[in-house]
């Protein structure tokens, strides 16, 4: 068995055991999955292919006795010269004095460490007397921690694979192993922790790879097959003809990408199941819309509804709109930070006596006194902005409501199918009819007074403009002051005619207000703001963009901020200003002024910041994995996925007697507990 202590292993004792506890080890199975975190390749390479200041493995025979010196209190230097291929190179070696005892000359040597080309010189970091052994090419470099050195750790890693290795049991089918040629699980446990060269190793990584996201899209897939089959009983018996009315009220008639998503919402709230649903769209694609028909679709059932988001800005936005939409067919209320006292206790009150239908909200919504009278369906807009303790907050406020997640950030294929694995995926992937692409470009700030004038052209015809100024934290003071410093500078420059107005997290509730109604009246021409208004937020006739410290931001965050233009008629345009160091800063500038697909920018968002990047530190159920990397390995992602699906569709697991290992491994990695929320 595997999951004996470490104990166990021969050579390991009670001290050993608990330095290897404290790095998380403490079974023999632990100490099998710790893999290398890299490893280092002494290969002995030909002089000609050694790279400047890479560590580098070379073989040569030792020309004259190594000279030692002493400097320093303790340190010494120990300097020779060995022969390779004809060439002398010298060797320096620090504070290793004994080594003297080992280097004669004469004698073949084997020196790895950092290559000055220059000076046909080795630092040298590890030796060895005699040639290069076959064997000690590749070396795994473990991570440890405490009194585990990376000797001892592969020594003990030795230890457990020559008592334990047996027993190391196949997960994968058979069929598997041949489909992919994969070596079986303990030949790659084997080949991690001791590889005999590249390819091996390449392809015991790729094993783990396919396992990993075999694995882990098993249970994705199972637990959003579990979690439909729990939550039976909560049709919505909705009034289609109702819906249909309420759609003619639009002045617009609904995309095809729009309509189709809003059958899939619909069957979803019809089936006995709960609807566990994403809606990805990018800014301006109508996903509002689809939800007010689907909040409408509730109440015609006799059901209420909500709607929470990230801001209260958005939230009153949302609020009146639906108001007006709604007019007398459902009764709206707006449920924020800022109503209280006895307004909120109305207001609750309300709510669970049914004489609220649809309410809209932020995080207050949520709050253990808010108790609904029938919560049929709950939206959750701009989900990744809110934790998981969240949004199963207001999945719990119903008794089953159907739940609607909404994002604007497209999601990269390879992260849906991951962080999202157990959710259904609506796409709304096509803009409607006569918008115009935003206009993008990059410039530095010394163009500023060019940039400036381009505004006061437009709000003199006019059109409207944001200026933004990064936030990194709401709380920032700096940062506020940066948008304050601004909003005077621009004031200044524009006075009398231009009307500037400021807006930062740090307004109180009602000068926000006051500010954005303002600017949606055009009483503000001009809108500097930090990135509050980043969400949602909707004046048609702002035309202009301005970012300034563009770098400061993701790709998809800027293409949040890009989606408040682009609403009405005219042509707009957005304007980076940055000035980025680096090259991966440069590069999205450059993207964002090459493409306004946000599901284009989305990957390439992901491959310049990686996985963990992508949604910000807040987002949890991102996975990670051990060896694979869904960036990386997507296409072996994709074939998990679809292998993933056939077995559950057949079934296999239950029926076939290839798949047993997997299926015990999936249950005693219970997960269906600790991932249902
Ligand atoms: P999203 O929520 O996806 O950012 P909205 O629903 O706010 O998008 O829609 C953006 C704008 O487009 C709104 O002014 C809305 O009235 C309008 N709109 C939505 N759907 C359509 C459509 N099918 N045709 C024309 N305009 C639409
Ligand atoms: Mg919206």
């Amino acid at each position: 068995m595997l999951n004996k202590e470490v104990t166990n292993i021969k050579g390991v004792g009670e001290k050993f055991a608990e330095d290897l506890e404290i790095m998380g080890i403490s079974t023999v199975e632990n100490l099998f999955n710790y893999f290398p975190y890299k490893y280092d390749f002494f290969e002995v390479k030909p002089l000609s292919e050694l790279i400047h200041e890479d560590k580098v493995t070379i073989e040569g025979r030792v020309v004259h006795e190594p000279s030692l010196t002493f400097y320093g209190k303790k340190k010494s230097r120990l300097t020779f010269t060995i022969e390779v291929e004809n060439i002398a190179i010298k060797a320096v070696m620090f504070n290793r004095a004994f080594a003297k005892k080992h280097i004669h000359a004469g004698e073949i040597v084997t020196l790895t460490g950092k290559w000055d080309a220059h000076r046909l010189q080795i630092t040298v970091s590890n030796y060895k007397t005699g040639p290069a052994d076959v064997h000690a090419k590749i070396q795994p470099v473990y991570s440890v921690k405490g009194k585990v050195t990376n000797a001892k750790l592969r020594k003990t890693i030795q230890s457990a694979i020559n008592g334990y290795g047996k027993e190391i049991p196949e997960l994968l089918p058979e069929q598997f192993l041949n489909q992919y040629k994969l070596p079986t699980r303990r030949n790659a446990y084997e080949v991690m922790h001791f590889p005999p060269n590249r390819k091996a190793l390449k392809h015991a990584r790729r094993r783990f790879v396919y396992e990993e996201f075999l694995i882990f899209q098993l249970k994705m897939q199972l637990l959003r097959k579990y979690k439909r089959e729990a939550t039976q009983g909560n049709q919505q018996q909705y009034d289609p003809q109702k819906i249909q009315e309420f759609i003619q009220l639009f002045p617009f008639s609904l995309t095809e990408a729009q309509n189709k998503a809003l059958k899939q919402i619909l069957a979803d709230m019809k089936s006995p199941f709960r609807m566990n649903r994403l809606l990805q769209g990018d800014v301006g694609s109508g996903k509002t819309a689809v939800a007010a028909i689907c909040l409408y679709a509730s109440v015609t059932a006799g059901k209420q509804g909500a709607l929470m988001v990230p801001t209260e800005i958005l939230a009153e936005q949302h609020f009146q709109s639906l108001q007006e939409l709604f007019g007398d067919k459902a009764k709206i209320g707006l449920l924020t930070g800022s109503v209280k006292g006895k307004k909120r206790k109305e207001l609750v009150a309300a709510i669970e006596r049914d004489e609220i239908h649809i309410v809209v909200g932020t995080h207050a919504l949520i709050q253990d006194d808010v108790r609904f009278h029938d919560l049929g369906f709950a939206i959750v807009d701009e989900q990744h902005r809110f934790g998981v303790e969240q949004r199963r907050a207001l999945r719990d406020k119903g008794l089953l409501p159907d739940v609607l997640f909404m994002t604007a950030t497209p999601i990269p294929r390879t992260l849906a199918i991951t962080a999202f694995g157990d959710m259904d995926v609506s796409v709304i992937d096509e803009m409607p009819v006569g918008r115009k692409a935003v206009e993008t470009y990059w410039t530095k700030e010394n163009t500023i007074e060019r940039v400036l004038e381009f505004m006061q052209k437009h709000v003199m015809q006019g059109e409207q403009a944001y200026v933004i100024c990064p936030l990194i934290e709401e709380s920032d003071k700096l940062d506020i002051q940066n948008a304050v410093d601004l909003y005077h500078q621009l004031n200044e420059y524009y006075l009398p005619s231009i009307e500037v107005g400021l807006m930062h997290g740090r307004l109180s509730n009602e000068e926000k207000d006051t500010v954005m109604k303002k600017f949606a009246a055009n009483e503000i021409q001009i809108l500097v703001s930090t990135t509050v208004v980043e969400v949602g937020v909707n004046v048609p006739n702002a035309t202009i963009m301005v970012i300034y410290d563009a770098e400061r931001f993701g790709l998809s965050q800027l293409h949040q901020l890009r989606g408040r233009v682009g609403r009405g008629k005219s042509q707009s345009y957005c304007i980076l200003i940055s000035d980025p160091k680096g090259e991966v800063g440069k590069e999205r500038m450059r993207i964002m002024t090459e493409t306004t697909n946000g599901f284009e920018l989305s990957e390439q968002d992901l491959k310049l910041r990686g996985p963990g990047d992508f949604f910000g530190k807040k987002q949890s159920g991102i996975p990670e994995f051990k060896v694979a990397d869904m960036v990386h390995d997507y296409r072996a992602l994709e074939t998990a996925r679809k292998d993933a699906a056939e077995i559950i569709d057949l079934n296999l697991l239950e029926t076939k007697e290839d798949y047993y290992q997997l299926k015990c491994y999936l249950e005693e990695n219970s997960f269906i507990e600790d991932k249902l929320d």
